[in-house]
């Protein structure tokens, strides 16, 4: 006899293709909130629906939007900087350091070696637009110390070198095959303090 309920084996499914979750994982939480249908189940249903209905990813700069409101991109600021980073994780590590004011750009992954070089779902023109729009002093490339990071840096710079902007990038220190979003303050904040400039 099939016990299976498939309700459950569906959820089961979903919650498993989370990032850090497996099948095992995935049941536990499920369990822990089918016992709590009330008080989990549901706000957590309503969160999804929100989420769903009213938030977008701003297709100018990446970062997070209320789909029927101006990006904080689009408004107008005396910020002279813009941080380019690889996904909205960076850039939450970065805010909460507290180590930057400026613009961010968050690309949405990096150039791959082969295969994915021209990943059309990087925001890559759209950085190259905002950067020669506005009057910006520096851009500052905060990608990971990974090959694929690395080579989404050079890309940027190559892009963007003729146009009289200082262009930065964390310091050395940052490990080798280092992710942004793993680094603690200590060495994020040397890494933006001791910034170094492209030279080309
Ligand atoms: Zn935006």
């Amino acid at each position: 006899m099939d016990n299976n309920i498939i309700e459950i084996e569906e959820l089961i499914k979903q919650f498993s293709r989370l990032p850090g979750l497996g099948p095992k994982s995935a049941k536990r939480i499920i369990l822990k909130l089918i016992d709590n249908k009330e008080s989990m189940v549901k706000p957590l249903a309503k969160s999804l629906a929100n989420v769903y209905k009213k938030i977008t990813r701003c297709t100018n700069c990446g970062n997070l939007k209320i789909i029927e409101k101006k990006c904080f991109c689009e408004i107008e600021s005396n910020f002279d900087k813009i941080c380019v980073v690889e996904n909205l994780a960076d850039m939450w590590v970065i805010e909460s350091a507290n180590i930057y004011k400026g613009h961010y750009h968050i690309l949405g992954g990096t150039l791959g070696i082969k295969d994915n070089y021209d990943n059309k779902n990087l925001l890559m023109d759209s950085l190259i637009k905002r950067i020669k729009k506005n009057s910006l002093k520096e851009v500052i490339i905060a990608t990971s110390a990974t090959v694929e990071g690395q080579t989404t840096a050079h890309y940027i710079e190559d892009a963007i070198k003729n146009d009289k902007i200082k262009i930065t990038k964390l310091a050395q220190g940052l490990p080798v095959g280092g992710e942004i979003e793993q680094l603690d303050d200590g060495t994020l904040f040397s890494a933006f303090k001791n910034r170094i400039p492209v030279s080309d």
